[in-house]
């Protein structure tokens, strides 16, 4: 208790934008942008985008990464994009293991755990993220699900791993649904995410994400074991994304 670890919080474009719309967002954003000392701000374009949000936000203090990496370093692997490709347009982060890639795109826990370890290779921070489904949560299962996503890249990575890594509690319900999980619901994973991390679990950064807006920011903010947000159509969004920032 007491301890008052970085603040964060990462937007996260998905499949959204075009090069006319990316500008108008990132003017938008540099015009009010006001460089916070306690708060880590990150935007995750499209991989096409990123050498424009990296040239629009150089020297801002607000840094960039990816929404997904390839965990191979080079090679056949069509349509792939590898950590030191990321890492070449100074990429500071990569999100990994997002449920819309372990739904649509079958990653697997093991893959997602070669995802993070790819990543911290190359010098990025990985964004782990894990959630539990409505059934799971509805069944009595939701903390015994994240603890299973987790420990696949525990064990691989090791616990000491997650001193340079950001862990994103999603529950899958909540993503894009305009239903958030309640501030109890998400304190009470935040925690237990923490007691699973022994020692490490008081320093580690841990997000939460699943329809985060302007209105429920400052209280999720306000708990204690959660230190900011990961978000998804609240970053499409100039004041919306600046205002939730603010919270932080
Ligand atoms: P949302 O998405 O904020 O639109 O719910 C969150 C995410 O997918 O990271």
């Amino acid at each position: 208790p007491g301890i008052r670890r970085r603040q964060m919080v990462v937007g996260n474009w998905k499949m959204n934008g075009s090069k006319q719309e990316n500008t108008h967002l990132l003017a938008e954003v540099m015009h009010s942008w006001v460089p916070l000392t306690q708060v880590d701000v990150a935007i995750c374009p499209p991989f096409v985008y990123l050498p424009q949000v990296a040239d629009t936000l150089q020297g801002s203090g607000i840094v960039w990464g990816g929404q997904s990496i390839n965990p191979n370093a080079t090679g056949a692997f069509t349509g792939e994009v590898s950590a030191r490709m990321l890492s070449d347009f100074d990429a500071a982060y990569v999100i990994v293991g997002h449920n819309e890639r372990r739904r649509l795109r079958g990653e697997s826990d093991q893959y997602v755990a070669e995802q993070f370890l790819a990543a911290q290779r190359e010098g990025l921070i990985p964004i782990l993220c894990v959630g539990e489904s409505e059934e799971a949560r509805e069944a009595g299962h939701a903390l015994d699900a994240i603890t299973a996503q987790l420990s696949v890249v525990i064990e691989k990575a090791g616990i000491g791993a997650f001193a340079n890594a950001v862990v994103a509690y999603e529950p899958i319900w909540a993503v894009g649904t305009g239903k958030s999980a309640t501030p109890q619901e998400a304190e009470q994973v935040h925690k237990h995410i923490r007691q699973l991390f022994g020692d490490l679990g008081s320093q580690l950064t841990l997000l939460y994400g699943g329809s985060v807006k302007v209105h429920n920011a400052a209280e999720l903010f306000a708990l204690e074991d959660i230190d900011g947000a990961l978000l998804g159509g609240a970053s499409l969004d100039a004041k919306e994304f600046l205002a939730i920032c603010r919270c932080a």
